[in-house]
C-alpha cells in the first residue's frame, strides 16, 4: 500500500504530546488518597432526590448500574475494558484469523467525533480535501467546512443501486494529491444500500494515493449480516478506518457513544489528539451494559420489532396515491420514498410541500431529501414504532392529498 502515516498525517499531530495525568502511573484501585486531579472529595452535588432510588453498582436491576455517588471522580481516559468488549462485538473471523483488540480502537464522544477527529488528524486547514459521495451524510461537509478544509464531491450512481462511481473515484484520487480522507457510508445515509465490498476493495488498492478510508457504519447492526461490517478489514488495511455508533440499533443515542476501527498507529494519533476524559463514567456504564450478550439480546430484539415495521412500511406505502418509488436500499432504519406531483412526477416543490404539512399539521416529522441533497423530491422516513407508522401512514395519505 502506498499509504505512509508519516505522510498523510498533519506533522503537528504526528509531534504531539499526548496530555498525561498521574492515574497513567498511579491506579485508582481504591488503596490510594487522590489528590492529584482537584476533583472535589466532597461528593457530587447531587440532591438525594436524585440519588436515591437508584442502585449503586453494577447488576443492581433498579438502577442504572453505576455509582452516583462515585461521579466525582474522572473517567477512565484510555477505556480498555469498554474497548476490549466493542472488539470482542466484531471480532467473528470471517475475515482473518486475527483478533480486533484495543489497540484498534478509538472511542468518541458519538461517531460525529470521530468523523471530525479524523479531519483534524490527516486535513492541513487552508490546504487539503477530502472527497464525499453525495447523497451522503451531512456531518462530513460541515466537519470539513469547521475545519476549513475543501469539499471534492464525486456522486454515487443513481438510484435505486446508489453504488459508488469507483473509476471516478479512482481518477479523482490518482489525480489530487491534497485529498487526505474520502468518507464512504455503508448501509448510506440517506439511501439505505450497503456499498459493494468489491468496491471498497477497490479504492483501497489504490496504486499510488496517500490517504485514508473511512467506512461509516453508523447503520450496520441493522442489515441482514452482521458480516456485513468492515470492521475487521482494519487487521488487514493500514489505512483503513471503521466507525460505528451505539446511536442506532442500540437504541442509546442519548450517551454520545461511538466507536472508530483502525489499524494501531492511527488509533494511536486519534487517541493521542482527544480530549482525555471525552467518554463520561455514566456513559461507559451503559455502553458496557449494552454491548454485553443480555444486551445484546435486547438490540437483536429491538432490530427485528423494527425490521417489521419496516416492512409493513414496504408494503403499505406504495399503495398510497402521489407515492414513488422507492430509491435506495432497506439496510437500515429508515426508507427513502419518492413524493410524485399531481403530474406523477417526483419533484421537490411537492415533496417539500407534503413534509411541511406532514409536520405542521398532523404532527408527523419526517426528513426532506431533495435535489440539493442528491435526490429529487424524496422524503427519509424513520422506521418508528408500530403506533407511530400507523399514525404516520394515515398522516401522509392526508398531506398528499391536501398538496396534489
Ligand atoms: N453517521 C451517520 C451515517 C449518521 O446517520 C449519524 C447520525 N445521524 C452519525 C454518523 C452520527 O451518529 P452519532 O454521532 O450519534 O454516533
Amino acid at each position: 500500500s502506498p499509504f505512509n502515516l508519516e505522510t498523510c498525517a498533519r506533522p503537528n499531530i504526528l509531534a504531539l504530546e499526548p496530555y498525561r495525568c498521574a492515574r497513567d502511573d498511579y491506579k485508582d484501585d481504591g488503596t490510594n488518597v487522590l489528590l492529584d486531579a482537584n476533583e472535589n472529595a466532597y461528593g457530587p452535588s447531587l440532591p438525594a432526590s436524585a440519588v436515591s432510588g437508584t442502585g449503586t453498582g453494577a447488576g443492581s436491576d433498579s438502577g442504572p448500574g453505576f455509582d452516583l455517588l462515585g461521579l466525582h471522580r474522572y473517567p477512565d481516559p484510555h477505556q480498555n475494558d469498554l474497548k476490549q468488549l466493542l472488539c470482542n462485538l466484531r471480532t467473528t473471523h470471517a475475515h482473518t484469523a486475527k483478533a480486533l483488540t484495543p489497540t484498534n480502537l478509538a472511542v468518541g464522544v458519538g461517531s460525529d467525533e470521530s468523523i471530525d477527529a479524523l479531519l483534524r488528524c490527516f486535513c492541513t486547514p487552508g490546504r487539503d480535501r477530502i472527497l464525499v459521495c453525495p447523497p451522503t451524510y451531512g456531518m462530513y461537509s460541515v466537519s470539513a467546512q469547521v475545519n476549513d478544509v475543501g469539499l471534492v464531491k464525486v456522486p454515487l450512481l443513481p438510484a435505486p443501486t446508489f453504488a459508488l462511481d469507483v473509476p471516478s473515484i479512482l481518477a479523482v484520487l490518482t489525480s489530487d494529491p491534497t485529498i487526505k480522507l474520502i468518507y464512504l457510508c455503508s448501509p448510506g445515509n440517506p439511501t439505505g444500500s450497503l456499498l459493494s465490498k468489491s468496491d471498497i476493495a477497490q479504492i483501497l488498492a489504490h496504486p499510488t494515493w496517500n490517504g485514508v478510508v473511512i467506512v461509516d457504519e453508523a447503520y450496520v447492526d441493522f442489515s441482514p449480516s452482521p458480516s456485513d461490517s468492515l470492521a475487521e478489514w482494519v487487521l488487514e488495511h493500514p489505512n483503513l478506518v471503521v466507525t460505528q455508533t451505539l446511536s442506532k440499533a442500540f437504541g442509546l443515542a442519548g450517551i454520545r457513544l461511538g466507536a472508530a476501527f483502525t489499524s494501531p498507529p492511527i488509533a494511536r494519533l486519534l487517541n493521542a489528539l482527544k480530549a482525555p476524559y471525552n467518554i463520561s463514567v455514566p456513559t461507559s456504564a451503559l455502553a458496557s451494559a449494552a454491548v454485553s450478550p443480555a444486551g445484546l439480546e435486547v438490540m437483536r430484539k429491538n432490530v427485528a420489532a423494527l425490521a417489521k415495521q419496516r416492512n409493513r412500511l414496504l408494503e403499505a406505502l406504495p399503495k398510497i396515491k402521489g407515492i414513488g418509488r422507492l430509491r435506495g436500499g432497506t439496510a437500515s432504519n429508515f426508507l427513502l420514498y419518492e413524493i410524485l406531483n399531481a403530474k406523477g412526477k417526483p419533484d421537490n416543490a411537492t415533496a417539500l410541500a407534503v413534509y411541511q404539512r406532514l409536520a405542521e399539521l398532523k404532527g408527523v416529522v419526517v426528513r426532506f431529501r431533495g435535489k440539493e441533497h442528491g435526490c429529487e423530491g424524496c422524503l427519509r422516513i424513520t422506521v418508528g414504532t408500530e403506533e407511530e407508522v400507523t399514525r404516520f401512514l394515515a398522516a401522509l395519505e392526508e398531506a398528499i392529498g391536501e398538496v396534489h
